[in-house]
């Protein structure tokens, strides 16, 4: 048997106590899958304004980060990660991280976002070291952590605890690059010499994601396909040749679903149980979310949406192909928040069709469990997605995805055409032009195969059958951590 690994587990979000996405929902379950199979894996996180506060007995070591005007002192701080016993360390910044948002307010930035993640990522380094405790591997996301990879190569390159530690850097989000103006560079921590097109710069500006692929010693993705994607110009963001520069050190893993939480056999937040053998749990779900949301209690197809409503999700199409459809044919029931522009756009919606269409402007993970169990079908028209862990939800929920055919969503969505519903496979439908004519053409069939209770059924069946939980993936995520430490 090999030797259980020491993985340090850097994210910004961890669910459930902060999170705007996917990635927090990911940064709890993979950790529990890892330490489930032995790992001594650990978390670190801002220790933001919104968590708990902790009793003194849970303050660990001073942690500080010179960010080249200044340096910078926190303290890190020891808990749990809530229904676990995986350690979860919190760097405690009263200016930085006192705030409510992980990263702004509404749609704006906070203005010094390089500098607090700078700080987080070289203080977490220090801090740790500080704890007695050497990990084997460091895990970093997103562009909050972006700057760690590049930190473990330069600032601690020749220190006792972390020379020769390795980095792997998974992407979520490629669009969310950490990118600012150059004038940022200066409390960044890093010096002036990096700054340059191989590592920080990117046409004159700070961009950290681009040190971070420059510098881990393995990058991942969320998905096979979005491996491959983002090494294209059409959704590489920019970055698309220095990661082809890095494609032999890049791999997509798929993400997993958590059916701790996304089980409707056992859902606490849904009014009646259901499982795929026992469905009619499922149709109480829905005349009762149908009635909790004033909608008439009738047997229509019920579209299901829970999402950030930002440009990415395509919601655009939606509103304009749900228009599209005859008048008391289906329901609408979406759910989210983000960009002021689609959350308008979607109440406009709603008041030209009041009998069919509810919009809830909310990040309720409750009320996202009762829809998933409510709805029949799932739309994720995505302009372009990651992995996308909502049509893994609605999979086990019987609520057929309807997606665009990129990334994760290409991987996992089999669409009904006629060669996939004869061998069975059919288990949602998937679009490739971004238009609303494209989305509107399977609403259209989604609301035929409803009418065939049969057919509709087989769909729902072969949804519900499939099992995208994480003991695959966190095997492949040890396998990579062990080739790079190995390489180390
Ligand atoms: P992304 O990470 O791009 O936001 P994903 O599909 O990967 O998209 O993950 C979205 C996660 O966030 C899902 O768990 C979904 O249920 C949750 N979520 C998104 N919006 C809301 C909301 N308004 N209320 C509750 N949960 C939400």
């Amino acid at each position: 048997m090999k030797k259980p690994l020491k993985i340090l587990f850097a994210t910004a979000e961890v669910a459930p106590l902060m999170s705007t996405g996917g990635l927090a929902d990911v940064a709890a379950a993979l950790p529990k899958a890892l330490h489930k199979a032995g790992h001594d894996v650990r978390l670190i996180l801002p220790f933001y304004q919104k968590l708990p506060r902790l009793p003194e007995s849970c303050r660990r070591n001073m942690c500080l980060a010179h960010l080249g005007t200044h340096t910078a002192y926190g303290c890190l701080w020891e808990t749990t990660l809530p229904d676990s016993e995986i350690p979860l360390y919190l760097v405690e910044h009263e200016n930085y991280f006192g705030r409510m948002a992980p990263y702004g307010d509404g749609n704006h930035e906070y203005g010094d976002n390089a500098e607090r993640f700078c700080f987080f990522s070289h203080a977490a380094l220090d801090g740790i070291a500080g704890t007695g405790w050497k990990p084997d591997v460091v895990h970093c996301h997103d562009w909050p952590t972006a700057p760690m990879p590049l930190s473990l190569k330069t600032t601690f390159a020749n220190h006792p605890v972390w020379a020769g530690v390795p980095s792997v850097y998974t992407i979520h989000n490629l669009a969310y690059q950490g990118r600012y103006g150059a004038e940022k560079m200066a409390s960044t921590g890093f010096g002036p010499e990096l700054f340059n097109p191989e590592c920080l710069e990117y046409h004159g500006d700070l961009n950290l994601m681009k040190g971070a692929i420059t510098s881990a010693d393995r990058i991942s993705t969320v998905s096979p396909r979005y491996a491959r994607e983002i090494q294209t110009i059409e959704y590489g963001e920019g970055l698309d040749g220095i990661l082809r520069n890095r494609k032999d050190i890049l791999s997509g893993i798929l993400n997993g679903a958590d059916y701790s939480l996304w089980d409707p056999t056992t859902d606490p937040h849904i009014p009646e149980n259901y499982s795929a053998s026992d469905r009619a749990g499922k149709a109480v779900c829905k005349q009762a979310f149908q009635k909790q949301l004033g909608l008439p209690e009738k047997d229509v197809p019920l579209f299901g949406i829970v999402s950030r409503l930002v440009w990415q999700k395509g919601i655009d199409l939606v509103m304009e192909s749900v228009l599209g459809l005859p008048e008391g044919v289906a329901q609408v029931a979406v759910l989210g928040t983000g960009e002021r522009g689609v959350e308008e756009g979607l109440k406009h919606l709603e008041s030209q069709r009041p009998d069919s269409v509810r919009v809830m402007l909310d990040f309720n993970v409750p009320i996202a469990h009762q829809l998933q169990a409510a709805s029949d079908f799932f739309l994720m028209p995505s302009r372009y997605e990651p992995c996308g862990l909502s049509q893994f939800y609605s999979f086990a929920y019987g609520s057929i995805p309807i997606v665009r055919r990129s990334g994760g969503l290409a991987d996992t969505v089999a669409d009904c055409n006629p060669v996939n519903l004869k061998t069975g496979v059919a288990n949602g439908f998937s679009f490739v032009p971004l238009t609303s004519h494209s989305l509107s053409a399977r609403l259209q069939q989604a609301v035929e195969l409803y009418g065939d209770p049969a057919a509709f059924k087989a769909v729902q069946d072969a949804g519900m059958a499939l099992d995208f939980s994480w003991n695959r993936s966190c095997e492949t995520y040890i396998e990579l951590y062990r080739e790079c430490i190995e390489a180390a």
